[in-house]
């Protein structure tokens, strides 16, 4: 971590003794801030009630989020990234990820930088969906807030973290393709392809982040038809530890293709009590061979998702989103990143992983 000096004046003589006096006082302070804090990477699943926004601080406290929540007057979903934020030591977002360019990921952003320093912001293009009114309004809005200061990506193209791999796989539509990830997927015999969508969903930003062993991969909202294409006719993104589902678990969201492929631990919908976590999505979750605990966001409050919710323990928010607290899930890694602690934000009822 690179500290900033506050200006003590050594010069004068008369002014040495207290000047190091201050400058003691404020080592020794910035060493104990130091000494608390955890050298693991922490990634938050911050409630935004079906919306996203994905906070990784990595073990030198630098910060990645990704999507901002709903746009709100009130600044609930500003409020609740702030929680996490505070929680995690830090008071700026290095980077600031879009995912694409809907209502439940962009547009918190205006909040979000009144409220909050931010350094870079990174998305995947410029909107597919400028042609109606609402996604225009949008876009204008994301754009007065990232003109002259917005970088776009590519499949590829990583983020300059120090210890962490921070590698970009989806953008735009097109996919990663590298040789080395790839590995042949015995689940695409029989499967269909499904339907082409070439809305902004499909447009979606993903990335693969690595600490040692252990590797998380965040899908945005992508569609079926690039889930399929990472997956078959080979699966181009190998297994990973974390995973957090495509388009919060919505309808026909999950290609078990992948979900099979990847094997992931544990896998997580960042779910609101009625927008994404589909019964269809969340028992295909549940049920795909090589998918170990699922986390969610919220208990699914529609009445054919209930037998399919995940175990309460491991469920973020259990009401309606009026009288929602709006809880994280955490996952804690260590720094080596050999294992982990997934943490419920609501009871602090944790479970603890090995990596792969
Ligand atoms: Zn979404
Ligand atoms: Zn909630």
């Amino acid at each position: 971590m690179w500290y900033e000096l506050p200006h003590v004046r050594v010069r004068h003589s008369r002014g040495t003794r207290a000047a190091v006096t201050i400058l003691l006082a404020w080592l020794t302070a910035a060493s104990a801030v130091h000494a608390q804090t955890p050298a693991t990477l922490d990634i938050y699943w911050i409630d935004v009630e079906g919306g996203a926004a994905t906070l990784v601080v990595t073990p030198q406290r630098e910060s990645v989020l990704m999507d901002a929540g709903w746009p709100r007057p009130d600044f609930r979903d500003t409020e609740r990234i702030q929680a996490a934020m505070q929680d995690a030591g830090i008071s700026e977002i290095d980077y600031l990820l879009i995912s694409h360019f809907h209502r439940d990921h962009v547009g918190g952003v205006p909040q979000l930088a009144e409220r909050v320093p931010i350094g870079h912001i990174i998305d995947h293009g410029n909107s597919v969906e400028q042609g109606d009114e609402a996604g225009l309004a949008l876009w204008r809005d994301y754009a007065m807030v990232a003109d002259g200061r917005r970088r776009t990506v590519a499949p590829g193209d990583k983020l300059p973290l120090r210890r962490i791999e921070f590698s970009f796989i989806a953008a735009h539509r097109r996919l990663v393709d590298s040789p080395e990830r790839r590995a042949p997927n015995r689940r695409c015999g029989d499967a269909t392809a499904p339907s082409i969508d070439e809305g902004e969903n499909s447009h979606s930003l993903g990335y693969l982040l690595s600490l040692g062993g252990f590797q998380f991969l965040n899908m945005g909202d992508l569609t079926p038809d690039r889930e399929y294409a990472l997956a078959c006719p080979e699966n181009r993104l190998g297994v990973v530890d974390l995973w957090q589902v495509p388009h919060h678990g919505g309808y026909g969201a999950i290609r078990p293709e992948l979900a099979g492929a990847l094997e992931p631990t544990v896998a997580v919908v960042n779910n609101g009590p009625r927008k994404g976590g589909a019964a269809d999505s969340l028992k295909s979750v549940q049920d795909t061979a090589g998918v170990g605990d699922v986390w969610q966001s919220h208990r699914a409050l529609a009445d054919d998702s209930a037998p399919h919710n995940t175990d309460e323990r491991m469920t973020a928010n259990l009401t309606e989103e009026e009288d929602c607290e709006g809880h994280w899930i955490k996952a804690t890694v260590q720094a080596d990143g050999r294992s982990w602690t997934m943490t419920n934000g609501r009871t602090g009822y944790s479970r603890n992983y090995q990596s792969k």
